[in-house]
């Protein structure tokens, strides 16, 4: 009890109402900021693809997407609207593109995997970058390898681990209070936010606080759709909005549109694309 006496929010309609930001009348694609995502490797570049998609159905001015030569056509072709960067490597990440800071922020993670050198690029990137970052999937799964790496996370760093992941990176946890303090402790420690997936998803912040998600379905725990939430909160970054908000709209805006996938297809056949194109119905609820 002691440990659980921060406030506890939760997100619904009227929440996200409060913090979404229509998009300016004169605004261009400088405005809504360019994203850079470093997502897939041979076999994973489905990951990679459903995120960039993400991303762009999420409003970011321009997404970039930086993966292995393995990607580089099947990229081109699943997401016309992306450029693409291809890695010096056929089927892993080993490199940090050039010219970081020209773009809004950074989305790692999603199909990258656990290889020594991809390990090596993300440590790259945590010394030397200065805009901000969203980790998910293999690139938790790599700070969890090294935790010597967790202090070196940027203020205001966000991750979205689903449990199996968050426990690796602290300890494993025996109930939902445990994992709860856990998830207090950790954002505080690393000055992070954690968005900690799964049915009601619930949003660590560094100042203590805790907002659990009203939307989505079990038709949502489906290959692809962390990767889907990955672009979601990259693009909100991109566009300016701060960490909580990303977050919290982010979440909510996944959970929307998936359970507007869940209307059409029904629980059992949805997939993690079905969310994606669910998309723009949900974000149209806010404007
Ligand atoms: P991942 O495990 O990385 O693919 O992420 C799964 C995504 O699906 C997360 O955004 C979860 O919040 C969501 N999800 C999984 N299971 C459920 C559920 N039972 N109810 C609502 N959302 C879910
Ligand atoms: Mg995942």
């Amino acid at each position: 009890i002691e440990n659980l006496r921060s406030p506890f929010y939760y997100v619904d309609s009227v929440s996200a109402r409060s913090r979404w930001k229509p998009r300016p009348r004169f605004g261009h694609k400088g405005t809504f900021g360019h994203s850079l995502l470093l997502v897939g490797s041979y076999g994973k570049i489905g990951a990679a693809i459903l995120s960039t998609r993400a991303c762009l159905r999420s409003g970011s001015g321009l997404v970039s997407v930086s993966l292995p030569r393995a990607g580089y056509q099947i990229m081109q072709t699943a997401a016309p609207e992306a450029m693409v960067l291809a890695d010096p490597s056929e089927k892993i990440i080993t490199e940090l593109p050039p010219e970081l800071e020209k773009y809004a922020v950074v989305g790692l993670g999603p199909g990258i995997g656990q290889a020594a050198e991809t390990k090596k690029m993300l440590g790259n990137l945590l010394e030397k970058v200065k805009v901000p970052l969203v980790l998910d999937a293999d690139a938790l799964n790599l700070l969890a390898a090294d935790k010597s790496l967790l202090p070196k996370l940027p203020p205001e760093t966000i991750l979205t681990p689903h449990p199996k992941e968050f426990e690796r990176l602290t300890q494993p946890f025996t109930d939902d209070f445990e994992r709860l303090k856990r998830l207090r402790e950790f954002c505080q420690q690393y000055r992070c936010y954690v968005v900690l997936k799964g049915a009601n998803t619930c949003i660590g912040t560094p100042s203590g606080n805790h907002f659990f998600n009203s939307t989505g379905n079990p038709g949502m725990a489906t290959g692809g759709s962390g990767d889907v939430l990955t672009g979601i909160i990259t693009a909100l970054r991109a566009q300016g909005y701060p960490a909580e908000d990303a977050c919290i709209l982010g979440v909510y805006i996944h959970g929307l549109a998936g359970d507007f996938a869940k209307n059409e297809k029904g629980e059992t056949a949805l997939i993690a694309s079905d969310i994606i194109e669910n998309l723009g119905k949900a974000f149209k609820t806010l404007e």
